[in-house]
């Protein structure tokens, strides 16, 4: 099983040891958390790099394409992320013209580099859509597909995957098990988000890249098939986007 979507350098995972047969994509959040991941992907078979400076102020655009460019020619790097959009209700027009360019930053050197991206999308669907029509041969992957149906719309028509998390064990999450039901397989994937996102009766108080385990057998429930046939598709689907998994 693939979890495409974790942060294996924060803290809170403490002495965390990926567990065999399981294949984890741990995203960067920084300059120190990229390299955190690349350090930990380098380490690990089983364990692929995405590096990315997410969405947060303070860094300088104008070396971060660079930088970023000669961090993702790594070769445990699978993909760019975390990068995207974060919108709160207080979050102002400049703010979001940074944000703007920080992301086009990541997708540019995704585009150099032939990369999939990991896009975090916080309330901004119609920007994030318009940014990404500049780069139509970029592959993208939606992850904690938070939004509606017609964003997921307009994501099956572009292509772009779209990954599950611990939000959708949430018995009072129906709007993400409708959305999780309609995800064509083909662009179908999982991801706990670890250390985020704990899914519905796990006492840990953090999460695991383990329990994607638990996220396939909502997923599979909902869709009405089994959790190995689930398994096959997301790893099939997983080794299309990010084709430098082994
Ligand atoms: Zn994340």
């Amino acid at each position: 099983m693939t979890d495409v979507h974790c942060h294996l350098d924060n803290q809170l995972l403490g002495n965390y040891t990926p567990e065999s047969g399981l294949v984890s994509i741990t995203n960067g959040t920084g300059w120190k958390s990229s390299e955190k991941a690349i350090e930990l992907a380098s380490k690990d078979s089983s364990v692929w790099a995405c590096v990315g400076l997410a969405y947060e102020k303070g860094f300088k655009l104008s070396e971060a394409e660079k930088r970023l460019e000669n961090l993702a020619k790594n070769d445990k790097v699978v993909g760019i992320g975390e990068c995207g959009l974060n919108y709160r209700q207080d979050t102002d027009d400049e703010t979001k013209i940074y944000q703007h360019k920080l992301f086009r930053a990541h997708l540019a050197v995704a585009q150099r580099l032939g990369l999939p991206v990991e896009v975090h999308n916080r309330n901004a669907d119609e920007d994030i859509l318009k940014i990404l029509d500049e780069f139509r041969d970029v592959k993208i992957l939606m992850h904690c597909f938070t939004r509606g149906r017609e964003f997921m719309n307009k994501c099956v028509e572009n292509g772009f995957y779209m990954s599950f998390g611990g939000l959708v064990t949430y018995a009072n999450n129906s709007r993400m098990k409708t959305m999780v039901k309609e995800v064509p397989s083909h662009l179908l994937l999982l991801e706990t988000d670890s250390p985020y996102s704990v899914p519905a009766g796990i006492k840990e108080p953090h999460n695991t890249p383990t329990n994607v385990k638990i996220v396939a057998e909502v997923v599979a429930e909902l869709r009405g098939c089994s959790v190995a046939e689930l398994e096959a598709t997301t790893d099939a689907n997983a080794r299309q986007l990010f084709f430098k998994l082994k």
